[in-house]
């Protein structure tokens, strides 16, 4: 059924003909990295199958070493439409320079700001100039008032299209990947008008604790999920120890049934 409308000051971000916000708590999901033609399409029905609704994939990758797999760049690009269309997802992808823009974003339903790229506001400005959301994910160390100074960058040049990821930050902590900033969620909420939606797949950094930190992020109030999921994770070229399976992708599905139910 159709959400009601966003209430007065709020708003509802559409990608293709999804919306998020408001309501209307949207899965979104894939591997990290296009890797190749069958992954991407099997990764794509296997998150539709657990009820994902937006398709993500990286195809320029952020790599913290200059000799991991940089992804497939356009290729990849390519690929994750043709994916998307198949399986009947929009899809988002990240953009790492705004030389970029130009040969992605005709191709993509939204682009992804990642974490490392927050602080760039060279990219947020000319995202700004765009008709086309941008999922903007929280620098890792960057503080609540600077994540949202950052979406300004993007508003304020006229794109009002704009979904905030918490994606975990730096801390004294160790034992995981970041840490997952639940508070983020009700905070941003008082704070903006604006969707959050939460990745706990980067906060956790390994499989079996994203399904538990997810469900927290919805129960926290979450507009919706971003998470990595691999057909083959013992294959992935990035980000294996985080990618869900196919089990992990319905227990995902199952555990927020009631979640969302009770909200
Ligand atoms: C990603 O989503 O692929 C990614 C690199 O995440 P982050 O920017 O949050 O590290
Ligand atoms: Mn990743």
């Amino acid at each position: 059924p159709e959400p009601a409308p966003p209430r007065p000051g709020r708003v509802r971000v559409n990608v293709g003909p999804i919306q998020v916000g408001e309501g209307a708590f949207v899965l979104m999901a894939g591997p990290c990295a296009v890797e190749s033609r069958d992954q991407i399409l099997e990764g794509a029905r296997m998150v539709r199958a657990a009820g994902a609704a937006i398709l993500r994939g990286g195809a320029f990758k952020p790599r913290t070493s200059p000799y991991a797999f940089q992804g497939l760049g356009l290729e990849g690009v390519a690929l994750l439409k043709e994916a998307g269309r198949e399986t009947g997802m929009p899809t988002v992808t990240e953009i790492l320079t705004q030389e970029d823009i130009p040969d992605v974003a005709p191709h993509v339903d939204m682009l992804q700001v990642g974490a490392r790229n927050m602080h760039n506001f060279a990219l947020l400005k000319e995202l700004g100039r765009l008709d086309k959301p941008i999922l903007l994910k929280r620098g890792m160390s960057a503080t609540l008032k600077e994540f949202l100074l950052a979406a300004e960058y993007i508003l304020a040049g006229g794109n009002q299209r704009v979904i905030l990821c918490e994606r975990g930050i730096r801390t004294f902590e160790t034992a995981t990947r970041a840490t997952l900033d639940l508070s983020a969620v009700p905070v941003l909420k008082r704070m903006t008008h604006l969707p959050v939606i939460v990745d706990p797949s980067h906060a956790a950094g390994e499989r079996e604790l994203v399904v538990p930190l997810a469900l927290a992020a919805a129960a926290a109030g979450a507009d919706g999920l971003i998470v990595e999921a691999h057909p083959w994770p013992e294959t992935a070229l990035c980000d294996k120890a985080q990618a869900l399976t196919r089990e992990d992708m319905a227990a995902l599905a199952a555990g927020l049934r009631p979640i969302l139910a009770s909200q």
